[in-house]
């Protein structure tokens, strides 16, 4: 375990530089309140920092920033000047790369590969893809048919995409700057101004990023950083007037309440919620591919992912290799540390998050289910194994509810019909894949899962270019790709008579 850490010189003058302040018109300022709260390490429990306790007055702060900006310099900006904000924005993340990485290890506990080669160049890659939308927001030409064209003249239409406004981003822990970006990136490719609430348990890289962006030249209060809780900053952006539309990424919980909290002005809502998302081994998998694949797709960051492999399910002709070879796959890697280089597997965010991840297993434990790993450990009792259950039926919890953990539960079937049945029967459509060699399976098993993305021979692979979102309790809107921009647009028809 790395306890003695010396951090890069700019973590540590980061850290060294007051990071507890709202980031809020452009400058760094107190909570009005003036409270703060810490955040942690969680492979250790030592605290990193103190951030600010943002509530409904820093928030009404924020929105009526954002709300000036949209109104003033950032809303008359031309396209192809937003473009280069945005270009320029990747490149000093870029330039900031390994120092993000390693703040975002410290912060969420995340193995430094997973940060440095996944996450951090992901974030990039999202300001660089939207970098390409400003100039290439199009409206229509509309040939009317009106009966009501007075005679001798004709009607002229045409629609204008209009950015939606002031937006609400609130984002969860388990890839902080990455849920940032894929929000920030595409509400200012379309025009629109934003207050940003990163999760209180991971919100330091959101505050380095903030210093990037005064670096970048962005406007004064064109984004706008509130730290604080849930409960408190984010119900009072999602309660907010002056904010237009809510973009949301966390648990389907939250999303529902806020469904409700958008009623009251019909704000508008884009909602990227839980999963439990199913990976079907057929018979003719390539079986050593597949069980790296899956155990990627269930292990990798302590299984805090929205579209990790959950539910496996595998023909019972290769069924008890996919479990032995899942299980060996988990025993191979180290738990430690995120910054320790030997180290494949970090912590789990909090302790709260380890303590809900092991209830799941001693629950399953009591109703007959195998549990093969699953071991508690550290200084902070925040590691958790990693973990293969086997005898789970269809009415377990440890099957129907996301865990957020690195606990793959495995099933085997028989018939092809009857697993596209059990990968179905769940309220979460957010994912699946499909290991098989068969193209014809492939697509015809891909056309039948109810997921908003289906990966064959592949688990989480992601891009900014492709669109991501949930079916069915999962969410409402897709982010990335054409689609996430359109999350940030409005329409505007223009009816002419000349
Ligand atoms: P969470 O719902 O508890 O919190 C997410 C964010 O919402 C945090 O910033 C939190 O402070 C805020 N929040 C909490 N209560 C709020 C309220 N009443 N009003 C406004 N904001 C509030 O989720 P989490 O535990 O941080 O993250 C894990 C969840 O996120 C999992 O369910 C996971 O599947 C989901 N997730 C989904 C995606 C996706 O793309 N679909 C991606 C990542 C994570």
């Amino acid at each position: 375990m790395v306890t003695d850490i010396t951090y890069r010189p700019r973590v540590a003058s980061f850290l060294a530089d007051d990071p507890g302040r709202l980031f809020v018109g452009g400058a760094w300022t107190d909570a009005a309140a003036g409270e703060r709260f810490a955040t942690f390490d969680p492979a250790t429990g030592h605290p990193l920092a103190e951030v600010a306790r943002g509530r409904a007055a820093d928030v009404g702060r924020a929105a009526a920033s954002a709300r000036a900006a949209l109104e003033g310099e950032w809303g008359r900006m031309r396209p192809a000047d937003r473009a280069a904000m945005l270009w320029r924005i990747g490149d000093l993340l870029e330039a900031h790369l390994d120092d993000l990485a390693e703040l975002e290890t410290l912060d969420q506990g995340k193995n430094l590969r997973t940060s440095r080669f996944g996450e951090i160049p992901a974030a990039i890659n999202q300001f660089r893809y939207y970098a390409g939308w400003p100039t290439k927001i199009l409206g229509d030409t509309i040939p009317t048919s009106l009966s009501r064209t007075p005679p001798g003249k004709e009607v002229f239409a045409y629609t204008r995409r209009e950015p939606v406004g002031v937006v609400g981003a609130i984002v969860p822990w388990n890839s902080p700057l990455l849920m940032a970006a894929m929000k920030l990136a595409p509400a200012l490719a379309a025009g629109c101004t934003v207050v940003l609430k990163p999760a209180e348990a991971t919100p330091l890289t959101a505050l380095y990023l903030g210093r990037l962006l005064q670096e970048a030249g962005l406007p004064a209060g064109v984004v706008n950083i509130v730290t604080g809780y849930g409960a408190e900053a984010g119900q009072a952006l999602a309660d907010h007037p002056a904010v237009d539309k809510i973009a949301f990424t966390g648990s389907t919980a939250v999303g529902k309440h806020l469904v409700a909290s958008a009623a009251g002005d019909l704000t508008r809502l884009t909602l990227e919620l839980g999963g439990k998302s199913p990976a079907l081994v057929l018979p003719d998998a390539d079986l050593p591919a597949t069980i790296e694949g899956i155990s990627r797709g269930i292990f990798d960051n302590g299984g805090q992912v929205c579209v990790a492999s959950a539910r496996v399910y595998a023909h019972r002709s290769v069924y008890p290799e996919v479990v032995d070879g899942m299980a060996a796959f988990g025993d191979a890697l180290r738990l430690g540390h995120g910054l320790d280089p030997d180290a494949d597997l970090g912590p789990l965010v909090s302790l709260t998050q380890a303590d809900r991840v092991v209830a799941y297993l001693e629950e399953g434990r009591a109703q007959g289910a195998q549990v093969h790993g699953g071991r508690r450990s550290g200084p902070a009792g925040t590691f958790v194994s990693p973990t293969v259950v086997t005898g789970v039926t269809p009415g377990m919890r440890l099957m129907r509810e996301e865990i957020f953990g690195p606990v793959a539960v495995v099933t085997p079937y028989d018939e092809l019909e009857e697993v596209i049945g059990w990968a179905n029967d769940s309220p979460y459509g957010l994912a699946a894949s499909v290991w098989t060699r068969g193209l014809s399976d492939a697509h015809r098993v891909a056309a039948r899962l109810q997921a908003g993305t289906v990966w064959v021979n592949c688990h989480s692979f992601l891009g900014p270019e492709l669109p991501k979102g949930g079916h069915k309790e999962s969410g409402w809107g897709y982010e990335n790709g054409p689609q996430g921009l359109e999350n940030y647009l409005e329409t505007k028809t223009v009816v002419m008579v000349i």
